[in-house]
């Protein structure tokens, strides 16, 4: 097993659009990446769209069915292209989500209960005002 999918840094994500983000309170994802691949895909209009980066090993959501061909160099903002995965037709592009709140974000709406090993953790209540 290699040594990056036991950090919690090394996770995988792509930027969703405005309004495609789902959490309003802050959480905390706790786990070691599987590498299913789901959050570096994303549903549009019909269409999933998948990041070019991607190599694909197995049945995406599943355990080890993927790999990021760009792992060790990508960063936050990295410009990235995403095809639609039924035609491989490039339909648009987009930016990677490195070890950002993006990254949650993209998680949180494409992995989480579809094959992520993650565990979502609710961040503490803020303190009340004079509480
Ligand atoms: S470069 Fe693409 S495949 Fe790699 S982590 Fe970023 S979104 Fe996922
Ligand atoms: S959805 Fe979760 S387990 Fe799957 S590649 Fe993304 S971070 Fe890893």
């Amino acid at each position: 097993m290699n040594n990056w999918i036991r950090t919690r840094l090394h996770w995988m994500g792509i930027r969703l659009g405005a309004g495609e983000a789902v959490s309003s309170q802050p959480v905390t994802l706790v786990g070691d990446c599987n590498r299913c691949g789901a959050c570096c895909e994303v549903e549009r209009q019909g269409m999933t769209l998948r990041c070019e980066n991607l190599e694909v090993l197995g049945s995406i959501g599943q355990p080890w069915a993927s790999r990021c061909r760009a792992y060790q160099t990508r960063y936050d903002g990295m410009p990235i292209r995403l095809y639609d995965i039924r035609t491989g037709r490039l339909i648009e592009h987009s930016l990677c989500a490195k070890n950002s709140p993006a990254e949650t974000e993209a998680i949180l709406s494409q992995g989480i209960g579809r094959g992520c090993s993650l565990s979502v953790t609710k961040a503490d209540a803020p303190a009340r005002p004079g509480a």
